[in-house]
């Protein structure tokens, strides 16, 4: 019986780390240079949770108060935005992007006090719907392309395959489904 429990709260355990797809908590340290990215095909709707340290996409973490750091931000968060650049899907899959909000605490004008700014990180979710989701084969990421700061993105997936795990980097940033 308590073996049964024991063995059933495990199960519990294991389920949730994988469905994990909570966003990072800003407590939780990041490792610069490294990222998360996490992607599920459901049909032919594709969404994805991208997850940056600021110095990944920046080169600081600070809350930008000069006008230079300011504008380093706002250029970077119009690039995240463009989803339909940094995120290559085959053509024959037919994919456009529906959506995409950058959310990041260095985004804001420091009005009331956020806990530690020392961490800030950019988290970007996008969606894109594809008129030919067979056609989903893999993605091409140019995220690396567009911010030579990060070297790693830890991934993981839900596909029509079940679920995965990969590790892109500059050189290796196809990921397959
Ligand atoms: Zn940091």
């Amino acid at each position: 019986m308590e073996n049964l429990v024991r063995t059933a709260l495990a199960g519990l355990v294991v389920t949730g780390s994988l469905l994990a797809v909570s966003p990072v908590s800003a407590a939780e340290k990041h490792a610069h240079g490294e990222g998360e990215l996490k992607l599920a095909i459901e049909g032919n709707k594709v969404v994805i949770e991208l997850t940056a340290p600021g110095s990944d996409i920046v080169g600081f973490e600070h809350k930008p108060s000069l006008d230079a750091d300011r504008k380093a931000v706002a250029a970077a968060a119009a690039m995240l935005k463009d989803g339909g650049a940094l995120f290559a899907f085959p053509d024959k899959a037919g994919c456009k992007m529906q959506e995409a909000d950058v959310h990041s605490e260095m985004l804001h004008d420091d009005k009331h006090k956020h806990g530690d700014g020392d961490h800030a990180e950019f988290e970007v979710h996008y969606s894109f719907s594809c008129a030919t989701p067979s056609a989903l084969t893999h993605v091409d990421v140019r995220y690396f392309k567009a911010f030579p700061r990060a070297h790693e993105l830890e991934v993981q997936m839900i596909t029509q395959k079940g679920q995965g795990a990969a590790e892109l980097t500059a050189s290796s940033s196809r990921l397959t489904f």
